[in-house]
């Protein structure tokens, strides 16, 4: 027997207003049941979902297109950069840090004495194109820490304005426009300055971060490090295992102490966030939070004045120092670094696992 529609219309609203009555009647309930229902289903599709976006960013058209996307709003929402960067020289060496994108830092080093440069991931050729014709200088090689488009996708660009430019980079990492594959320890020599590659991988298959050799110039040596560390933090371990990431973290603590850090992202409000929930009362990070959100509250390059905060300290006082793993702080500073990894690998379990480790 068929029932009319009228009768089935009243039946549905009937059913749809005795559900609504019992979840208004049992909301709390209710809204326990979906937020553990929801929470389900994002751990369930959370990492295979992220891995389609991931390789559609990495390996297709789709993601350079999205690049192209992210430079054209960053340059309407930030026509003068995210972040106020000033120079920083060295007898003869001259560092630039570019704000590009929306929270990424290219790097231009240049020999003075010769008028030569060399970039660390470009990424906006547009705009280190006008430093490089502002400063009157040439450009003799582009170091590229990974594949992300948000580092090496102003490498071609450039390339075309300088013919004789060499790419460098890791061969395993597909590298737009590489013309010069390098391995661990390889040498890089621009004008007076001499780069060491490392090979540092975890955040992407073929990582390499590179070490000016500073006593050289008779400054103190300074490390491009990408997307492997931060000011108080690393990079997401998109391409290895916590072992990998553990292992390339373990090449910089070997670096000397009053290396300074020229990270490829200003993170460092964020990092210094996440360590406060880690170690609340901790009163080194503490200071280092405080002076990190004044600099924020400005809009300036955390790397400047923590450079030279770092620098002066090492030289006049030699204490404890908030920026780098003084003495007796490597620990510590590992810490954050570790527990940011595990943080970025995990998501939903980080505090858990963060206070095991
Ligand atoms: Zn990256």
């Amino acid at each position: 027997m068929a029932f009319p529609d009228w009768m089935l219309s009243l039946a549905a609203t009937a059913s749809f207003f005795c559900f609504f009555c019992l979840c208004v009647r049992y909301r709390r309930a209710a809204r326990l049941f979906w937020g553990k229902l929801q929470s389900r289903i994002m751990a369930r599709t959370e990492k295979p979902l992220f891995r389609i976006a991931y390789t559609l960013y990495t390996r297709t058209k789709l993601g350079y297109l999205y690049y192209k996307m992210q430079m054209r709003k960053a340059r309407e929402h930030y026509p003068a950069g995210h972040s106020t960067c000033y120079p920083m020289e060295f007898s003869g060496i001259k560092i630039i840090p570019i704000s590009v994108l929306s929270d990424n830092y290219s790097y231009l080093i240049i020999d003075t004495s010769s008028s030569v440069a060399a970039a660390v991931d470009p990424a906006d050729p547009e705009t280190v194109q006008a430093i490089l014709k502002e400063e009157g200088v040439m450009l003799e090689a582009i170091l590229c820490t990974h594949k992300h488009w948000d580092h090496s996708g102003g490498n071609k660009g450039l390339k075309r304005l300088h013919g004789s430019c060499r790419v460098y980079g890791n061969a395993a990492d597909n590298i737009p426009g590489l013309t010069h594959p390098l391995s661990h320890k390889d040498s890089v020599v621009v004008g007076r300055m001499n780069f060491k590659a490392l090979f540092t991988p975890g955040h992407t298959v073929g990582h390499m971060i590179y070490l000016l050799d500073g006593p050289a110039v008779g400054a103190p040596s300074s490390l491009f490090s990408g997307d492997l560390v931060f000011l108080s933090g690393c990079g997401r371990m998109f391409e290895g295992s916590s072992t990998t990431m553990l292992s390339s973290l373990d090449t910089v603590s070997s670096l000397s102490d009053d290396t300074l850090l020229w990270p490829g992202h200003e993170y460092a409000e964020d990092n210094l966030l996440f360590a406060t929930k880690v170690e609340p009362h901790n009163a080194s990070r503490e200071n280092k939070y405080q002076l990190v959100a004044q600099q924020r509250g400005q809009k300036l390059c955390t790397v400047r004045k923590m450079h030279r905060h770092c620098y002066a300290s090492q030289v006049h006082h030699p204490i404890k120092d908030p920026c780098l793993p003084a003495p007796g702080e490597t620990r510590l500073y590992h810490l954050h670094t570790v527990l940011w990894a595990v943080k970025a690998s995990r998501p939903s379990s980080w505090l858990t696992l963060g206070f095991h480790l």
